[in-house]
């Protein structure tokens, strides 16, 4: 599903049919809408709409272009709308040199005060900044905008300023303007920015995306962006319609809704869930930092069973390439649910099956358990994360003690004989050294991954 965390619903615009666009919408699975205030009689359209939408959000604030129309009772009357409990944010409020509407004095005066406001009612802000980003920052520090978070909307700048947001707690909102024909820096800066940071809006009814330019832009064309951004992130649109909405969510502290899940999708491929225990306390391990990934819920109570499993995978199987058996911790703790679970797939015909894992299920066996692998293992994905011994000891922190190092390269030995692609992974530490990495893969004969921090298993 698609949260359109920026849409101007309220605008005469839409006047003729409202409704409609809204049903169109739904059904192209934005299922979750904020409508933004942009002075008071907005702000109060946003509520009204809000009202009559259970899926509709307000957002209540005073836009730079109107700063020199506003008066003490616009003030007092958004500050009384953000009462409304579905009023989620303060905006858009913020700075505009590209049109300089009203003076320069003004728009940073009711911005200040905006940002102060937004501190008192506890509400992220929505920041609308163009050709004004060193005044933006400016008057965030100095008014303690970190403590409250926001967003960046319809973000046009450069890495360095999205890091500087990015450091005040801000996410970072990207509309239909990154559809637009072929930009190089645009791909730069989206790949730099991490998924949990970002979202997604159309501005509607501006900033019409690729291909219906030029035309009225409406809720139902932010699958346009999220297409551009599943093909930087090499995600699919449906990963990011996922992840950006669940964004929204936290930001905005709306209720989650989601349930923890055991089969899961990302991209063409499909991970099964199986175990949230680990034999490892890897410090960069997301499991210390949040119980999501990729938008999906992975913590739970009660392990599944092979049944609980096969009952999910079953009817949507045929939907993807690969099924990995990965999860919220190490796979192979549980070794006889994979060996019996990857039999079953191969029974269904599934041509990929993969293990991410640190490997230490194998520890824990008295026979050797490599050979079961032959023929229902395809690929196995086992995380290194050091090149010796002393640092796989500070990095892992194994539960198996000193010698875990020398038995997990005997593994990658071993699982040479029988599975066909056997791959070493490393995450990205500082201080990791990529060429010594691709040596050891060489010397050792196999495949070799630098991962993300943003990736467990
Ligand atoms: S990163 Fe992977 S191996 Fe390390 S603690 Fe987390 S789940 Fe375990």
């Amino acid at each position: 599903m698609y949260f359109d965390s920026h849409v101007h619903l309220d605008d005469s615009i839409f006047d003729p049919d409202r409704d409609t666009v809204i049903n169109t919408a739904l059904s192209e699975n934005v299922k979750l809408m904020l409508n933004i205030g942009l002075n008071t009689q907005s702000s109060i359209e946003s509520v009204k709409l809000s009202e009559k939408y259970d899926f509709i959000y307000a957002s209540c604030g005073f836009h730079p272009h109107d700063a020199n129309k506003m008066k003490e009772e616009d003030y007092i009357a958004i500050r009384e709308l953000l009462l409304h409990k579905k009023a989620i944010a303060v905006g858009e409020v913020g700075l505009d040199y590209y049109r300089n509407l009203s003076p320069v004095d003004k728009q940073r005066e009711v911005f200040a005060r905006f940002i102060r406001l937004a501190r008192e009612v506890k509400k992220p802000l929505i920041i609308h900044s163009r050709e004004a980003f060193d005044d933006t920052l400016k008057i965030m520090e100095q008014e303690s905008a970190e403590e409250i978070g926001g967003v960046a909307h319809c973000f046009s700048g450069d890495i360095e300023i999205a890091k500087k947001f990015m450091d005040m707690n801000f996410h970072i909102s990207f509309a239909g303007q990154i559809t637009f024909k072929k930009n190089e820096n645009i791909n730069k800066l989206i790949s730099y920015i991490p998924m949990e940071r970002i979202l997604i809006e159309t501005d509607c009814p501006y900033l019409s995306p690729q291909p219906e330019r030029g035309k009225r832009n409406m809720p139902a064309y932010v699958k346009y962006t999220a297409q551009k951004l599943a093909e930087i992130k090499m995600l699919s649109s449906d990963d990011i319609g996922r992840i950006t909405a669940l964004n929204a969510i936290k930001l905005f502290n709306l209720p989650i809704q989601q349930k923890p899940v055991i089969v899961y999708p990302i991209r063409d491929s499909l991970y099964l869930n199986i175990t949230n225990q680990c034999s490892n306390s890897c410090f960069f391990c997301l499991r210390y930092k949040q119980d999501f990934l990729q938008g999906h819920l992975l913590k739970f109570n009660i392990e599944p069973t092979v049944d609980d499993l096969l009952k999910e995978i079953k009817p949507v199987i045929s939907k993807y390439r690969e099924v990995v058996f990965c999860g919220y911790g190490e796979p192979l703790l549980r070794i006889e649910v994979v060996l019996k679970i990857a039999a079953a797939l191969k029974n269904m015909g599934v041509k990929h099956v993969r293990i991410d894992t640190n490997v230490h299920g194998y520890l824990m066996s008295i026979e050797n358990i490599v050979p079961k692998f032959s023929g229902i293992i395809d690929e196995i994905c086992i995380s290194l994360n050091a090149l010796d011994k002393n640092k796989y000891m500070q990095v892992c922190c194994p539960e198996f003690g000193e010698g875990t190092f020398d038995e997990v390269m005997k593994f990658i030995l071993e699982c040479k004989k029988v599975i066909p692609k056997v791959v070493i992974t490393f995450v990205e530490l500082p201080d990791l050294d990529l060429d010594a990495c691709r040596k050891l893969a060489q010397n050792l004969g196999v495949a070799y991954k630098i991962r993300k921090f943003d990736v467990v298993g």
